[in-house]
């Protein structure tokens, strides 16, 4: 029986087992990828949001976050994804596709989100998600059709045009992007309204296309606890405390599948600290009050030595 069973070994989750070592206490992550650091191993660009970390790539930040938690001995399942998860007597029963069984007093969930792939496959032509693919694709002289109206499909319009994209068009619903990008991208490129996809051809809207990218966002991702019916809010990310405590006790939800703030690293990672903390106090509760018992009865006057009643006379 573990203390806490961590299902998820990106910032989120490999800073809650960091922290919960820490402590003194004797996690177990459990992660689908082969190296812990989550989305970061999907991310080439240099990630400078991080106030500590200077000049370095998502890659590296993701590698250093594995090199780092071996360091510290912390129990890792790698390559294991978790397939199911149940409430038991005394904490959680996590199972693994590869049919292991791990036990936890209490349980992190902290498996992130994954590219909303509106109906899409993956294909040569069509890219879902930004990250390692998208990143590798080839776009000189190419024409690309952008579906999305967030920060993504505005952030990676100015990455295609520096990659010598040809004709780049800009498919949205509604506009969400940040000023920084909407003041980089003509607007003679952007169609706002309903667009029609024909994914085979490929074209968008009967323009043909070499490329379509689909940035349509993110969505939790919690395959494994379904059954849980966890309280979800309208887009169906896991709701909490503010100790990060879903509505069953003893089962946390941090990161990007909770969404409570804005979703980044650093942000992920300030979870995984509040849920371990959270942790703590669940696990110490009873040595804190047997303790506070053995304090009182030191502090307590020894009792009076028993006399022996006086003896009586005649
Ligand atoms: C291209 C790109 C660039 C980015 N750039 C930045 C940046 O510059 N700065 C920044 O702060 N943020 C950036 N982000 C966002 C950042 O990576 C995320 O906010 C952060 O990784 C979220 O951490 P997380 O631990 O909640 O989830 P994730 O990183 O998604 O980690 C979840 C982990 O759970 C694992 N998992 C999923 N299902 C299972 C299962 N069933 N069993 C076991 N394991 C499972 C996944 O494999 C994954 O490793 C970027 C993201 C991308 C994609």
């Amino acid at each position: 029986m573990f203390d806490a069973v961590i299902i998820g070994g990106g910032p989120a989750g490999s800073s809650c087992a960091l922290w919960l070592k820490m402590l003194g206490f004797r996690p177990c992550l459990v992660e689908r990828r082969q190296a812990l650091g989550g989305l970061q191993n999907d991310n080439p660009y240099p990630n400078a949001w991080i106030a500590p970390v200077r000049d370095k790539t998502g890659l590296e930040i993701a590698a250093d976050i594995d090199r780092h938690l071996k360091e510290h001995d912390i129990v890792c399942r790698l390559g294991e994804a978790v397939s199911e998860l149940e409430v038991v007597k005394g904490g959680f029963r996590v199972t693994t596709t590869g049919g292991e069984i791990i036990l936890g007093r209490t349980c992190v969930l902290a498996t992130g989100v994954r590219p909303v792939k509106g109906g899409f496959t993956d294909s040569d032509t069509v890219i879902i998600g930004p990250g390692q693919t998208l990143f590798n694709a080839g776009f000189e002289g190419r024409s690309v059709a952008i579906l999305g109206g967030g920060d993504n499909a505005f952030e990676n319009y100015i990455f295609v045009r520096k990659r010598g994209a040809g004709r780049i068009t800009l498919f949205a619903r509604t506009i969400r992007a940040r000023r920084e990008f909407l003041e980089k991208v003509p607007p003679a490129d952007v169609r706002i309204g309903p667009y029609a996809v024909d994914p085979a051809e490929p074209s968008v809207d009967g323009a043909r296309f070499d490329r379509i990218l689909v940035l349509y966002g993110w969505e939790p991702y919690l395959p494994y606890a379904r059954h849980l019916n966890l309280r979800r809010d309208p887009r169906g990310f896991v709701e909490t405390s503010v100790d990060c405590e879903t509505a069953i006790p003893g089962l946390y939800a941090i990161g990007e599948i909770a969404q409570r703030m804005h979703p980044c690293c650093v942000t992920s990672m300030a979870d995984g600290v509040v849920a371990a903390k959270a942790i703590q106090r669940t696990l110490e509760q009873d040595a804190v009050a047997r303790f506070a018992e053995r304090v009182r009865r030191a502090a307590a006057p020894e009792p009076a030595a028993r006399r022996e009643p006086f003896p009586r006379t005649r």
